[in-house]
């Protein structure tokens, strides 16, 4: 099969369109032929070299995988070959006491598809029967791959952690990315008051008809400002972050008292700093999110399936493209998802 690999980490440039042998499916494993697969962050993360990520070489990335199972291992009884499946794309244990909890994203062997084990960016590949989840009938391919991932982590974000309730301020940084155009719908689902941050014009009209309430483009504005101007002086509830650095030693200052901020990335630099003054002194909290937990996808594809949340595609590629893809992404030139077509 034909299949997107890489076997040094380093730029866009690394990724390889190569033929590699087809994976075989273990007995609770399933081979789906993958009919769209979308680009990640971790897959920019991956590809870098993660600190601390030790993977086999040559590596397929990919975790958002949706396709048509070929090839059912002997223990697999939920799914027949031909059936269109949605791969969540998260792994745990099972067995450990946070598995049993359901908070599955909170076990120490937690990983993703395409992380470690090969993932998506490929013809075929083989998952872990459990994760083969209904298919959304109501969207085509490109739109299904768009949603497991980041509608899961902004989910876990803004429900799990940061427990946003109806009538509140939400501050979604970077709305125009994955994640961020995920937060933008959820946040206005659940009745808060979106203010969305994007770079260009052009980001902003598509954040205003996406549902923010407010958009501030980040290129032209001053962030806080805007935010103090926009809650008259209260500053917002809740901040959805995942760009670090700069940004995030901002947000904080946007906070109302009692406010939580909640990230999931640092795609601009881990390292911060900010008052402890303010932490204390306005009674806020900060949360740290990574993914989350199997049910929560179950949960947030309902509203996919009814259409309440719609995947935002940014745009669709040859899977031969893949390089060109990570450095659409790189440049920030996307809103929503680019994904991949083998
Ligand atoms: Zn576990």
């Amino acid at each position: 099969m034909k299949a997107i690999v890489f076997e040094r980490f380093g730029g866009p440039e690394v990724l390889e369109l190569r033929d590699v042998a087809d994976p075989k499916p273990a007995p609770d494993e399933v081979v789906v032929e993958v009919k769209a697969c979308a680009i990640n962050h971790l897959d920019l993360w991956v590809r870098q070299g993660l600190r601390g990520l030790d993977i086999e070489m040559p590596h397929i990335l990919g975790n958002d995988v949706v396709g048509i199972a070929r090839e059912v291992g002997a223990v697999v009884r939920h799914v027949k070959p031909g059936d269109r499946v949605l791969v969540c794309p998260t792994l745990s244990c099972g067995a450990c006491p946070q598995c049993h909890a359901g908070d599955d994203n909170l076990c120490r062997q937690y990983d993703v598809i395409g992380r470690r084990r090969n993932g998506g960016y490929a013809e075929r590949v083989a998952v872990p029967g459990a994760n083969c989840l209904p298919y959304p009938e109501n969207l085509d391919w490109t739109d299904a791959a768009a949603v497991p991932l980041v509608f899961l982590t902004a989910w876990h974000m803004l429900v799990g952690r940061a427990a946003i309730k109806p009538g509140e301020d939400c501050l979604v940084i970077g709305g125009g990315s994955g994640v961020g155009s995920a937060a933008v719908q959820i946040a206005r689902m659940l009745g808060a008051r979106v203010i969305a941050t994007a770079g260009g014009p052009a980001k902003v009209d598509r954040l205003r008809a996406l549902g923010a309430h407010d958009v501030v483009d980040h290129a032209t504005e001053d962030v806080p400002a805007r935010v103090r101007e926009l809650t008259a002086k209260k500053g917002v509830e809740v901040v959805f972050e995942h760009v670090g650095g700069a940004v995030f030693e901002q947000a904080v200052g946007t906070l109302a008292r009692n406010g939580r901020l909640v990230t999931c990335g640092a795609t601009t630099g881990g390292k911060v700093q900010f008052d402890l003054n303010l932490l204390f002194g306005k009674h806020l909290a900060l949360f740290g999110s990574w993914m989350g937990r199997r049910a929560e996808l179950v949960e947030v594809l309902r509203f996919i399936r009814d259409g309440r949340l719609k995947p935002v595609v940014d745009s669709v590629m040859p899977l031969a493209e893949a390089r060109r893809a990570h450095e659409r992404i790189e440049a920030r030139e996307h809103f929503g998802k680019v994904v991949l077509v083998p």
